[in-house]
């Protein structure tokens, strides 16, 4: 029988860490290659082709470097891959797992994977997560449903991720809706079928740049009086509740949506932004009123990362269609 094809990715992160000497902490250094080799028996589900990308923490990844990643990834698709797989470190994930999905057209399984322990503490995690987003990439079940995350026999839509534990073996988490599968044994089992999702186009421009801001008690306006001067193509706040800030910073805020787009998202970890509850100034009635727009339950860092995408393909006038969900208005990506 002609098995698969299985392309995997590998960039950096802890699942690539080991410490070149002891007491000097962990570092990327193991390659795709040796990833590979945690985890035999692979080869009698896929054909599998390894590369190694990247060995880089997840910080200091970077949306051009992803834009690179995400070519070759395309690539492997457009070779006959059944399935990608991308190892990275946690840290960014969510945010590289929501870059991948506004922008990947294909029915095949893109899957993101990491690691919480490096390869040398006991009980390491990685080659369990690879084996498992292995799985799940090359699943029939899987098909359609985009970009995915796989860590800790959950699977999580790259739209609802997001890391909630900063060290924990179970550091990913779907606020409001859940992991919208799981790894049973050696079966990938989906609790929900595909939804549609919204594409984008690809950046015709990387130069640009958005701003986040979180709000926080007592905060001066130093910095939001300054981010258009300082040439920011837009901006986003994390915001108190249900999309809030304070009368001072809602007056500065009023001045910046005439120039940029401002969106408001919570910065609580869950839940929605409101938009016809709260009428002080400051609350998110007020903020819509000054020309803000709210991002529902799109986090602060992926409200980033889709407002950096619509002016980078000068569609920013499409932000609120994007932030509601609606899908009616997908288009095709073209090649990068
Ligand atoms: N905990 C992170 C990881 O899983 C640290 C480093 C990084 O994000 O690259 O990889």
């Amino acid at each position: 029988m002609d098995l698969p094809k299985l392309a995997i990715a590998a960039l950096g992160g802890t699942v690539s860490m080991q410490a070149s000497k002891p007491g000097e902490g962990v570092i990327p250094t193991v390659s795709g290659e040796s990833l590979l080799a945690s985890i035999p028996g692979l080869e009698t589900l896929a054909r599998v082709t390894v590369e190694t990308l990247g060995l880089l923490p997840s910080a200091s990844q970077d949306f051009e470097f992803l834009l690179s990643v995400l070519a070759w990834a395309k690539f492997q698709v457009e070779q006959g891959a059944s399935g990608v797989v991308i190892t990275q470190g946690t840290d960014t994930l969510e945010e590289a797992a929501q870059f991948f999905d506004y922008l990947w057209p294909h029915d095949t399984p893109l899957v993101l994977t990491g690691a919480m322990r490096s390869a040398a503490q006991p009980g390491a995690d990685g080659p369990a997560n690879l084996l498992d987003a292995c799985r799940v990439a090359l699943a029939e079940n899987s098909r359609q449903r985009g970009v995915q995350v796989v860590m800790n026999g959950q699977i999580h839509l790259a739209r609802s991720v997001r890391k909630t534990d900063s060290l924990a073996l179970q550091a990913f988490s779907s606020p409001n809706v859940g992991p919208v599968g799981l790894l049973l044994e050696d079966h990938v089992c989906y609790q929900r079928p595909p939804d549609p999702r919204p594409l984008l186009p690809l950046p015709q421009q990387t130069t640009h740049k958005v701003a986040m801001l979180e709000a926080c008690l007592s905060a001066d306006t130093l910095l939001l009086e300054n981010i258009v001067a300082l040439g920011y193509d837009g901006l986003v706040i994390a915001g108190f509740g249900a999309g809030h800030v304070s009368p001072d910073w809602a007056k500065e805020i009023e001045h910046i949506a005439r120039k940029i787009p401002v969106i408001i998202a919570t910065r609580t970890g869950s839940g929605s932004t409101a938009r016809a509850s709260y009428g002080f100034r400051g609350g998110e009635m007020d903020l819509i009123r000054k020309g803000v727009s709210m991002a529902g339950f799109v986090c602060p860092r992926k409200a980033r990362i889709l407002l950096w995408l619509l002016i980078g393909c000068q569609q920013q006038e499409q932000l609120e269609r994007y932030l509601s969900g609606d899908t009616a208005f997908n288009v095709p990506t073209t090649g990068f």
